[in-house]
């Protein structure tokens, strides 16, 4: 079935996400937009996606618990899992692994956590933004244990991306798929960097505020509307290779 997805959304989790940008708004603006499966996707935590697939439930949408992660590199990396609970263990360890300095809400926001009816749970202490200690090299391995599937983020974008910040994408990345924005010159990109020859490449809002989630666009072909199908999709994609 052809579903139009969005697997790249930030709530008001992520430092710079808007304090509008509450699970419960989030979900039902991508639904009024007519998108069938989205991913909460918040730099380095997972904490408001139960309350998101929660929504999701209620309004009948498809939201996949994610996260987009900062490598020690600063490499920033779409995760998704099949369940809440591998998304939560996975988020945990991510949070464990970030240096101990606490968010300035005055400059990067609240980082709220909330319920599926807009009431605050409470507040993620630790700056989200900062990077994690998980390289790049073994980020697959590790979110694979987890039960996840990642693929590394809006490459094409000129801060916070593997091309950006690295140079290049290397085989033994062991990535299937990659994010560029709708912004991208796909063909440019091919030529600079053959791996990416036949390479699936997903398109996603990035979303921080309700207006940049972007209108349903998008398709994905799968052979039902859930988290699973998707990862069992990007699992069975072959790992890029030159
Ligand atoms: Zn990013
Ligand atoms: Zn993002």
């Amino acid at each position: 079935m052809k579903l139009y997805y969005d697997f790249h959304t930030h709530s008001c989790l992520s430092p710079c996400g808007d304090n509008d940008m509450t699970p419960y708004n989030l979900v039902n603006m991508a639904k009024l937009l007519g998108l069938d499966i989205i991913a909460l996707t918040d730099h380095n935590s997972c904490e408001n996606c139960a309350s998101a697939i929660k929504v999701g439930k209620e309004i009948g949408i498809t939201v996949i618990p994610g996260m987009e992660l900062c490598t020690s590199e600063e490499v920033h990396i779409v995760c998704l899992f099949d369940d809440i609970e591998n998304a939560m263990r996975f988020s945990d360890f991510v949070i464990s692994t970030m240096p101990p300095v606490k968010n300035r809400p005055d400059i990067f926001g609240e980082q709220l956590i909330m319920n599926e009816r807009d009431n605050i749970l409470g507040k993620q202490e630790k700056l989200l933004t900062l990077a994690s200690s998980i390289s790049i090299s073994g980020v697959c391995e590790t979110v694979h244990s987890y039960g996840g599937v990642c693929y590394p983020a809006h490459i094409d974008r000129s801060s916070y991306s593997v091309l950006s910040n690295l140079g290049m994408i290397t085989e033994d990345m062991k990535f299937s798929c990659v994010e560029m924005t709708a912004e991208a010159d796909r063909e440019a990109l091919i030529k600079a960097h053959p791996i990416l020859s036949g390479v699936q490449v997903f398109v996603d809002s990035d979303a921080h505020y309700l207006e940049n989630i972007k209108d349903a666009e998008n398709i994905i072909d799968l052979p039902e509307n859930s988290a699973k199908a998707v990862i069992d999709y990007i699992k069975s994609l072959p790992e890029m290779h030159i």
